[in-house]
């Protein structure tokens, strides 16, 4: 049997050098925790970066995965699949939506949505309406609309020349926002909740206005929900916290508590301007991932895991809230339902460090800010597990 060092050996030899990894080798996952390949448990409050939602292998999710491998792993789009109908149909009666576009990650998703944003707005309003504004801090993915729309510089450096017709305002202003608007605006492309820049949630009020904005300048509000939406706020999608729609949804992550998916959302009129030959994927929405999809989903809205999220977002971050009384160097706790950033003054990799150490996985985002995203089942229990090791960490600091 080879050791975590055995494998962080093996993969430095062949495996392309674009992560900073932490020295974890994970080989085994039930729920909340993961095991490595040395047999040390971890407690998991990063759940494979929001992804792993209904906790690992959740046993519906898996037996929807052997069944459906047993079945049919993979067949064209130039076919019509069964479960990749009913994915839709479930999203579609849960959403604003009326079609839904599958594709294999967040950045795929993204693609399409902006794909569809220029093609819908030119067929509509002419040629020249091509151009996004993005909000800086956001991220949407690493393909290179992904990086062009990314309100933040260090993902384009090198990359460059990168996808024309992006611009950037800062996040929840929506004057900024405002004045950015040009006759060849076509779309607003932003988070609910910032997840990569920060867990940064606007002020109340700001998406509501943004849609205003978007209706007065028929402009397409597209909204990135590859990292919030799937129950992650305690409601099935963030939009629904504040009751604003948008026109254009991109899904990813957890939609299919694990698999690899993502999803373009959109209404009617605008899914429209997709016709035959316009857009595709070869991998996307095949029975294999739709089924695990499917099965996610039905978790997700009948298995109470929203109600779980909203009590245990309250309760983790009453714990977090207890921290920051105690140490001034948190400077602040925010986030809706099970995303929750932790805002240091001081720098955070230590304490992940640390952290990893005595077996508790979190990430630290833009340098200061811890995040909190455990799986969407976690308990009362794991909370305080969680934060008993996070406050002996931070005890070392204070
Ligand atoms: N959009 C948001 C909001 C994300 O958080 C991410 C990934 O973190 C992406 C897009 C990109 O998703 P993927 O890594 O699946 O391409």
């Amino acid at each position: 049997m080879s050791t975590s060092a055995d494998w962080i050996a093996r993969g430095d030899k062949h495996i392309a050098k674009t992560y900073g990894r932490y020295p974890l080798v994970p080989v085994r996952g039930e729920g909340c925790r993961l095991w490595d390949a040395d047999g040390k448990a971890y407690l998991d409050f990063l759940a494979g970066v929001a992804v792993n939602s209904l906790g690992h292998c959740h046993p519906k999710v898996v037996a929807a995965l052997q069944q459906q491998a047993a079945t049919l792993i993979h067949c064209s789009n130039y076919y019509h699949i069964p479960q990749q109908i009913e994915l839709a149909e479930i999203l579609c009666a849960n959403s604003f939506a009326d079609r839904a576009f599958f594709c294999n990650s967040g950045a795929e998703a993204n693609e399409a949505a902006l794909k569809l944003a220029r093609k819908y707005s030119k067929e509509k309003h002419g040629e020249n309406r091509f151009e996004v504004i993005t909000t800086l801090g956001s991220f949407h993915g690493r393909t290179f609309g992904g990086i062009s729309a990314t309100g933040q510089e260090k993902v384009r450096l090198g990359f460059e020349p990168v996808v024309p017709g992006f611009s950037y305002v800062p996040f929840g202003d929506i004057e900024a926002l405002r004045g950015a608007i040009g006759p060849d605006t076509c779309a607003v492309l932003l988070e609910p909740i910032q997840g990569e820049g920060g867990v940064n949630v606007p002020p109340a009020g700001y998406l509501a206005a943004v849609r205003e904005l978007c209706d007065a300048n028929g402009l397409l509000l597209i909204f990135d929900e590859v990292q919030v939406g799937c129950g992650r706020t305690g409601t099935l999608f963030a939009y629904q916290l504040e009751g604003v729609e948008p026109d254009i949804m991109t899904l990813a992550k957890a939609l299919a508590g694990g698999p690899p998916i993502g999803a373009m959302l959109a209404r009617e009129a605008i899914a429209e301007s997709f016709g035959p030959g316009s857009h595709g994927s070869t991998f996307g929405g095949n029975p294999l991932m739709a089924a695990a999809g499917i099965a996610a989903m039905k978790v997700l809205l009948d298995d109470g895991i929203l109600d779980n999220c909203l009590a245990m977002g309250d309760y983790l971050r009453r714990r977090l809230e207890e921290l920051r009384s105690r140490y001034p160097f948190v400077v602040a706790v925010r986030g809706r339902g099970l995303i929750l950033g932790m805002e240091l003054s001081i720098d955070g990799a230590a304490i992940v460090n640390k952290a990893l150490e005595r077996g508790l996985l979190l990430n630290c985002t833009v340098g200061k800010v811890l995040r909190f995203v455990p799986p969407l089942t976690v308990t009362t229990a794991e909370i305080d597990e969680a934060i008993e090791i996070l406050g002996s960490i931070l005890a070392e600091f204070g």
